[in-house]
């Protein structure tokens, strides 16, 4: 197991304990560093919380108490607690470093690390190079969101095993020295600005993933966002641009029938399963990121004829009858629909829907021309029906439950229509999850 190399701090406040919180108790005591750690929702009886005690950790659980910072080095924090928290506001008034665990990642492995940011796609493409790698007999391990955690991973890496890590705003915002050998920047949206509040925040959390960066690293951009174009400026690492728009010497790059990484052919775009526009960029982002660490185009070519999506994100579900269903019940926002509609060619039956969050679907409008039918759900379903009307949608059915809907969208249907989930609002009016609301609609699909 990977020892924790050069840490500069002894005496430790963990504050939150989620699954990243625990694991950074566990891997900061098990190299004999003084921690205490501290959540203001966890229950002092919790077995995870009394096996943390027997590791000689303190826990303090249902308040924050200012005199936690006494005597403290560093505060490791939960990425989803916001700097506004009374603890932290005073830890640096104190000058007190607040990290993330992502900054153990460094101090624990010398080993090969790909950062994958960005507002949008960071899922896809961390899933992409990661099957692309294993695909290429590269041998790595997954981290972040869709895997566990960085730092545990960090861990366990064996000699020449390279890690993928998804890395949030939230995480990179508590880096100091944290740097990617290959830093995969996606995209820049408005987003996350209750916690950001300004859009520059937002960005500099973000460039975080490559400010720490030397000659030697790579960054993999992409070169048709503005942005994003203008934030690596700043970068000492080698820049590598990705683009689905212009033809690239040094980069990723696709015209209307191939993908290319500099002057190589890679595959040709009518192999690829997985569909969308914005899939498109983030496949090219992991051609670059897969053959920079050492991926083969074979490798590359065996995925892409056959990953079809990661789990509710516009992931293929079944073809029924000639019918095509699709389950992007991620799509928590009306940018993530507009994406997915876009995605086809062919008449669309969409099913939306859900938390009511007090805005209106108006950007929605001009992407419903490929819309044939509407099923509505859930608090939404009222403004999603007069937008419906609004643009001429002649059917449009307003439905209680997932069966229902599904059941609904079939008999609407005709031969290569798709009927896809892509709700554009968040499930939990309905569900407790986005990933339980898409297995509902999976199941639906597979009891028609
Ligand atoms: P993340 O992990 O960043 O949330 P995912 O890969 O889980 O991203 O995709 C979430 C949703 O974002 C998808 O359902 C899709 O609608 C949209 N999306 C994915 N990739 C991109 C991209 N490159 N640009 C814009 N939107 C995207």
């Amino acid at each position: 197991m990977n020892q924790l190399k050069q840490f500069p701090y002894h005496d430790i406040l963990v504050l939150g304990l989620a699954k990243s919180g625990t694991a950074a108790c566990e891997i900061l005591t098990r190299n004999g560093c003084i921690v205490k750690a501290n959540d203001l929702n966890a229950k002092s009886d919790d077995p995870a919380i009394i096996q943390l005690k027997k590791l000689g950790v303190e826990v303090v659980t249902g308040e924050h108490p200012l005199s936690l910072l006494e005597g403290i080095d560093v505060i490791v924090k939960n990425p989803g607690i916001p700097y506004e928290n009374e603890l932290i506001k005073e830890a640096l008034n104190q000058k007190i470093p607040v990290i993330t665990e992502i900054e153990l990642v460094q101090y624990l492995t010398n080993n090969q690390i790909i950062g994958i940011t960005g507002s949008n796609g960071k899922t896809t493409t961390t899933t992409l190079i990661n099957e692309m790698l294993t695909n290429s007999n590269q041998p790595n391990k997954i981290a972040g969101n869709i895997g566990k955690v960085a730092a545990e991973v960090a861990t366990t890496l064996e000699e020449n095993e390279t890690m993928v890590v998804e890395l949030s705003s939230f995480q990179l915002m508590g880096t100091e020295t944290f740097h990617p050998k290959i830093a995969v920047l996606l995209n820049l949206f408005e987003a996350h600005l209750d916690y950001h509040h300004t859009f520059e925040n937002y960005q500099h959390a973000k460039a975080q993933i490559f400010a720490n960066q030397d000659e030697n690293d790579f960054i993999i951009y992409n070169a048709d966002d503005a942005d994003v174009n203008e934030m690596v400026q700043t970068a000492k690492s080698m820049k590598i641009p990705f683009s689905t728009k212009q033809q690239l010497t040094n980069g990723a790059w696709c015209d209307d029938t191939h993908i290319y990484f500099k002057d190589k052919k890679i595959i040709e775009l009518s192999e690829i399963a997985l569909v969308g526009k914005h899939n498109l960029e983030n496949i090219l982002a992991s051609v670059a990121a897969c053959l920079l660490a050492g991926g083969t185009i074979q490798g590359i070519k065996d995925v892409l004829t056959t990953f079809t999506g990661v789990k509710h994100r516009l992931q293929f579900i079944k073809n029924h009858h000639n019918r095509l269903f699709y389950n992007d019940s991620k799509a928590t926002n009306i940018l993530a629909t507009t994406k997915a509609i876009s995605a086809f060619n062919h008449p669309i039956i969409l099913l939306a829907g859900g938390l009511d969050r007090g805005n209106g679907f108006d950007e929605l409008a001009p992407y419903l021309q490929s819309v044939k039918a509407l099923i509505v759900f859930g608090e939404t379903a009222k403004k999603l029906e007069a937008i419906g009307k609004q643009v001429g949608i002649e059917t449009i059915i307003h439905v209680e439950t997932m069966e229902q809907a599904v059941a609904n969208a079939y008999e609407h249907s005709k031969e290569h229509d798709v009927i896809l989930l892509s709700p554009a609002c968040a499930s939990w009016d309905q569900y407790r999850t986005f990933e339980e609301r898409g297995d509902m609609f999976i199941k639906a699909v597979h009891t028609l």
